[in-house]
Parts: C-alpha cells; sequence; structure tokens
C-alpha cells in the first residue's frame, strides 16, 4: 500500500532540529514512493540545489542503509556524479527513516563531516522520526476511515427510501455503488432458477444487458455468486485463466465483483467496473464496496419482506370496510364446515343477507352514509352471535353467516334477533331516505337437508332470500323444498 508523506510542517520541523542540532551544511528528507526516493523538503546551504533529487530504491546507497537500518556514506567525487548529484556536493550521508517491517524513508545530509557520535546521535533521530512517521500514517488512516464511513451512510440512506419498490432499489444500489468507487460501469445480478439474471445497470447499454443470463460455471460474477467470496481484479490480463478474458466493452481491465450476501444465503452478485480517472481499483474501494454490499444485501431482504407483507395484506383474511372476513376465508371455513359435519353426522345453518334498498340509501344520502351503515350493521351482527358462528362480506351489501351445530329453526331465531337490532340501531336516523330504518332481507338454508355442498347451500339461501325481497322485504324465510 501506498504510504502518505507526513504533512509538510512535520518535514520542516524534522530538518529545522537537524540543522540546529548539528553542525550540517545542508540536509533533506527523500520519501519514498513506489520505486522511488523523492525529496519532499530541503534545507541549508544548498537547498535549492538539491531540492528535486529523485533516486530509484535499488541505488545501492540507499537499500545498504535501509537493509542495514544505520547510515552509508561517500566522499567520492566520481560516485557522486554518477548518481547524478550537482557538482556543488562533495560528500552526502544518507540515514534510514525505517524499522524492520516499514521503510518510509531517507534522511541526507550534504556536504558535512559528521563524527562517529554524531551519526550514533542522528540515527537515534532517525528512530524517532520513523515513529513520527508511523504515527501520521495511523492519523490518516483514522481520518481516512471517518471519511469512509461518512460516504457509506450517506450511500446507505439513497437506498432506504426505494425498499418498497424493488426495481428501483435494485437500480439504486447500482447507481449508489458505481458513485461510491467512482466508477462508470456497474450490474446487478441476481439467481433465477440455476442462471444469474442482470436486474440493474449503469453505463452498460440497458437494452442489451436487459435479461441476460450468465448460466452455471460461466464468468467470473457466477465464481463470485458461487463461492460466496468477493474479487478484486486490478488488471485482468494479467489473470490466467481459460475462460477469464478481457472484454473489448471496457475501458479497463480492473474491477471489483461481491456477492450479496444474507446470513449465509448469497443473494446476488454486485460488479463495478472502469473506474472513472481510468486507474485500478484499490484495496480501500474493495473494502468500501464489500461494506456497502452488507447494507445493500440487508435493503434487498427488507425489500422482500415488505413485498411478502404486501402480498399477505391482499391475501388476507377480513374486509378492509366492516373489518369481518372476507369471501375467501369464509368459503375455507364453509369447506371445513361441510368436512366436520359429514364426519360427525352434524347439521348447520348458512344464512345470507341483504340489505333492503341500499342503492336508494346510497342515493339518498350518499356513499359515506352507505359505507358507515355496512360498518355499523357489521358490528351489530357480530354482536348478535355466537363464537363459533362466522360471518362475512359476501359481496357490496350482502353478508353471510355460517352457524355449526344449528337447525335452520334456531338460524331462524339469531337472524331475527339481527334483523330487529338493526332495525331498531337505525330507525329514523336519516334525513332523506324514504324509509323509517335500515331493513334486512334474509334466507336460511341448512346442510344436510337442503344441500350437501357449497354451490346448492348457498343457491337456496339465496332462493329463501328472493323469497323474502319478493314478500316485501324485511324478513327472514326459511328455505323450504318444492
Ligand atoms: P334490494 O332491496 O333489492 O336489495 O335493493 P338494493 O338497492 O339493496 O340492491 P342493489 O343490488 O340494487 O344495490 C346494491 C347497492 O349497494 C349498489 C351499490 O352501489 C351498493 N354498494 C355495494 N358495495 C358498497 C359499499 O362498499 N359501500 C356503499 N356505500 N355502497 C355499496
Ligand atoms: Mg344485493
Ligand atoms: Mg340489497
Amino acid at each position: 500500500m501506498q504510504l502518505p508523506a507526513p504533512a509538510n510542517d512535520v518535514h520542516s520541523l524534522i530538518v529545522n532540529a537537524l540543522l540546529f542540532l548539528f553542525h550540517i551544511d545542508t540536509v533533506s528528507i527523500m520519501v519514498k514512493e513506489k520505486k522511488l526516493f523523492r525529496t519532499v523538503i530541503s534545507s541549508g546551504r544548498l537547498r535549492d540545489n538539491i531540492a528535486s533529487i529523485c533516486m530509484e530504491d535499488n541505488n545501492y546507497l540507499i537499500s545498504r542503509a535501509i537493509e542495514g537500518l544505520k547510515p552509508t556514506s561517500t566522499n567520492d567525487i566520481a560516485e557522486i556524479s554518477r548518481l547524478g548529484l550537482p557538482d556543488s556536493v562533495n560528500s552526502m550521508h544518507i540515514f534510514p527513516i525505517a524499522c524492520k517491517d516499514c521503510t518510509h524513508g531517507v534522511i541526507v545530509i550534504y556536504n558535512s563531516v559528521i563524527s562517529r557520535e554524531e551519526a550514533y546521535s542522528i540515527l537515534e533521530f532517525c528512530k524517532l522520526v520513523c515513529l513520527v512517521f508511523k504515527a501520521n500514517i495511523l492519523h490518516n488512516a483514522y481520518d481516512e476511515c471517518i471519511n469512509d464511513m461518512y460516504i457509506l451512510n450517506t450511500s446507505v440512506k439513497k437506498l432506504t427510501p426505494q425498499l418498497h419498490n424493488t426495481d428501483l432499489l435494485y437500480e439504486s444500489i447500482v447507481d449508489t455503488a458505481t458513485e461510491l468507487l467512482t466508477a462508470e460501469k456497474g450490474s446487478l445480478m441476481l439467481p433465477e432458477g440455476d442462471s444469474l439474471l442482470i436486474k440493474a445497470v449503469k453505463g452498460i447499454n440497458r437494452w442489451l444487458a436487459n435479461g441476460i443470463r450468465i448460466k452455471s460455471g460461466e464468468g467470473i460474477a457466477r465464481n463470485v455468486f458461487k463461492n460466496g467470496s468477493p474479487l478484486l481484479v486490478k488488471d485482468i490480463s494479467k489473470i490466467e485463466g481459460p475462460r477469464i478474458k478481457p472484454k473489448s466493452h471496457y475501458k479497463t481491465g480492473s474491477f471489483v465483483s461481491v456477492p450479496l450476501k444474507f446470513a449465509s444465503e448469497t443473494m446476488g452478485v454486485l460488479n463495478v467496473t472502469d473506474k472513472t480517472t481510468g486507474e485500478e481499483f484499490t484495496e480501500r474501494d474493495f473494502n468500501l464496496l464489500n461494506h456497502f454490499a452488507s447494507y445493500a444485501s440487508i435493503s434487498l431482504k427488507v425489500s422482500n419482506y415488505y413485498n411478502l407483507a404486501e402480498q399477505m395484506k391482499e391475501l388476507s383474511i377480513t374486509d378492509h370496510l366492516t373489518g369481518l372476513f372476507n369471501r375467501r376465508y369464509f368459503q375455507e371455513r364453509f369447506t371445513e364446515e361441510i368436512h366436520r359435519s359429514e364426519r360427525y353426522s352434524l347439521v348447520f345453518s348458512l344464512a345470507m343477507l341483504d340489505i333492503d334498498d341500499f342503492k336508494l340509501l346510497n342515493d339518498t344520502e350518499g356513499h359515506l352514509a352507505g359505507d358507515s351503515v355496512l360498518k355499523e350493521l357489521s358490528r351489530i351482527a357480530r354482536e348478535c352471535l355466537r363464537a363459533n358462528d362466522v360471518i362475512c362480506r359476501f359481496g357490496g351489501e350482502e353478508f353471510a353467516i355460517l352457524m355449526p351445530q344449528t337447525h335452520k329453526e334456531e338460524a331462524f331465531i339469531v337472524t331475527e334477533r339481527i334483523r330487529n337490532n338493526i332495525k331498531e340501531s337505525f330507525s329514523y336516523r336519516f334525513k332523506k331516505f324514504p324509509h323509517p330504518a335500515i331493513t334486512l332481507s334474509i334466507g336460511i338454508a341448512s346442510f344436510p337437508d337442503d344441500g350437501k355442498n357449497i354451490n346448492d347451500l348457498i343457491k337456496n339461501a339465496d332462493t329463501a332470500l328472493y323469497k323474502a325481497k319478493e314478500l316485501g322485504k324485511d324478513r327472514t324465510i326459511i328455505f323450504i323444498i318444492s
């Protein structure tokens, strides 16, 4: 990893201290940058002459000082000239800023006579300088960490508003990941069957990428998915392997591919390619994307659960207006009741209820008044029933009641109680509705006499209900086989 140089004020403190403590002519600090040692500060008489000196790290004077952790020196003019130093330099002493596990640079003292004791003191001073450099690196790493946490936090916040829409979430994950790594291209792949399917792309032709399937065993993304391990490729052309070839539509050969994991499940793969600067992706990019992938995975999971909850809501068993069971659930319970009654030779009754002149109520009092009648009527009806009875909203202003182990005569008593309670509750409640109350017409059919399956029982209860309407509404009629 490239080591960041300490701030300039630290450099000048070091050279000033050396000039003050020792009788030296000129001093410089050369910092290691990749394979070069570059002068970052110079001070003393020849400071301008040596300000831009660079040396390769295989320079024998430097490498001897670094490897031996002791000073090296020369006053051989020919040798100094060969090193490319200016004529004004007639001697140099190189002190390592290094320890066993890291090399930061060297301190070079020019045109000075240094005693053995002074050399020893300067070497000890260099050990302190090495610690300062180390502290500075730690400080920079700390700053970088704080900065990365801030960037990550900002990125993760961009996903939250999309949790309720999976397609938008997919796009947001790819957009944010590419932004995070200042890259041009990205893609999100999710498994479908034994393939990986591209779900969202950035910087890649959407129409070409849409629906592309990466088959089992194919390519890098597939391996990342299969192994669940992230991959940083700095230069793909340097990777050996028959299946891995640089793709012509990518600008660089560097990319990051990370799995989206939740607990032990790998949910997909996130790929980021082509850094905007054309540079390789770094370890820092790799770490950032891995952290982001953890959040993205949680977001995907939450979004999946959100979708499931939505589906559950749709399939839920209650009617949202009245709070009664819906027809789907009622039919399930109806089927169970038939099976149970068949097995134990029990009877049960079904009542179908229809509000009289409900259309007229809507037309005269308004739809909202109609809604509140439906709600209140449902509450009253439920209060008249036993715990085992099941009432549902069968249709608009129609209700069905299943009364287990109830003969039709008992059912008649129950529905009459409902009908009368409702009539009483709504008497003279309305301004424009011409009738004095809300009334119900009710038809009753019983298992097994009037039918042995759902359809027959509903049909016959309905027949009785229409009979009630024909006879002038506001009554309960028991079905009689004619
Ligand atoms: P009948 O006495 O013959 O039963 O006449 P009706 O008006 O009660 O029956 P019809 O089937 O002609 O009309 C039923 C009305 O119920 C029509 C429809 O607009 C209304 N309706 C259905 N669902 C709702 C609802 O959720 N809220 C409201 N306010 N009205 C509803
Ligand atoms: Mg009706
Ligand atoms: Mg009606």
